[in-house]
């Protein structure tokens, strides 16, 4: 989220506009992905535009605690700090003897559960910038189309969207953090951060030959583009992007389906996966600037990350 999607999401859409996304829990969890995607960029936007700017923004925080797990947002200020955890649930959530529903689909990690223990581990954090901080959970439940159905009183703070205004308008007005603080908070968040933290299983990268090829809008994702000179523009969307940038994305998503095997991160292999809609002198030009080439004359393959 802090640098855009996580890579998983990435490979999944590249299967999804490709036409070889398989099966239902690959589909599902796209679904689930995007929808969480969204619900966190939404509530980001909604906190720089309704929380005072002395409140420090940390999101999509990753750590160990036995697993991997993530904290969606902490709001801190010097002696608070807002745990966040976004949910974007289309339809009926159900608190209900202890468990939660989704849709009337008994939800497999418990959300409340796993706040118990991200509120433990993150907890432990604070304490160790400063004892005087307390970490306070809130649930937001962000999709315009949820309904909460709460049976019992459920064990953390719970907002819905209609309330996040005036929750994030609410916290008001804190005391700037001294420059030793911010940097101790981020010297201790660096220390227990861990890079993003699902180990998620990829297709055998000849998955290449089965995918359909072309050039696709970056935004729509439709294969619909004109293609000229300067640049492509999309027939769906009227999106427009300059031949450089098409070729550079279309090469990390290159190197996104051939993870393990960098040598086929060349031009030739490029331009198959764009239909040679672009001339080869094309794609190795602005290859060449933007990436580093390795190996000899014949062999060159690209440094893509
Ligand atoms: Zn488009």
């Amino acid at each position: 989220m802090k640098n855009g999607k996580n890579e998983e999401l990435v490979y999944l859409e590249i299967l999804d506009a490709r036409g070889v996304l398989f099966g239902e829990k690959r589909k599902e969890k796209l679904y689930t992905y995007t929808m969480g995607y969204e619900g966190e960029r939404e509530f980001l936007e909604w906190s720089q535009r309704y929380l005072h700017s002395n409140w420090r923004i940390e999101n999509d925080f990753w750590f160990l605690d036995g697993k991997a797990m993530q904290a969606d947002f902490i709001l801190m200020s010097a002696y608070i700090w807002n745990l966040i955890e976004v949910k974007n649930y289309y339809g009926h959530f159900t608190y209900k003897d202890g468990l939660c529903w989704h849709n009337n689909k008994l939800i497999d990690d418990d959300i409340f559960d796993v706040m118990k223990q991200r509120i433990n581990r993150i907890g432990k954090i604070a304490v160790a910038v400063d004892h005087r901080i307390e970490v306070r959970p809130v649930f937001v439940f962000i999709n315009q189309h949820g309904q909460l159905h709460m049976h019992q009183k459920p064990p953390f703070e719970v907002l819905q969207r209609n309330q996040l205004v005036e929750f994030l308008e609410g916290l008001g007005y804190v005391e700037p953090m001294t420059a030793n603080l911010s940097n101790r908070i981020t010297q201790q968040l660096d220390r227990n951060r861990i890079a993003y933290g699902i180990n998620y299983t990829r297709l055998d990268p000849t998955v290449l030959t089965q995918m359909r090829k072309g050039i696709y809008c970056a935004n729509c994702k439709s294969f619909e583009v004109n293609i000229n000179k300067p640049g492509i523009q999309c027939r769906q969307c009227g999106t427009k992007e300059s031949i450089e940038s098409v070729i550079c994305r279309h090469a990390k998503e290159l190197s996104i389906i051939v993870h393990n095997l960098p040598e086929m991160l060349n031009s030739k292999n490029l331009n198959f996966l764009m239909a040679n809609q672009l001339s080869l002198r094309t794609t190795r030009k602005y290859l060449s600037k933007n990436f580093e080439k390795e190996g000899k004359s014949r062999k060159t393959y690209y440094k893509i990350k």
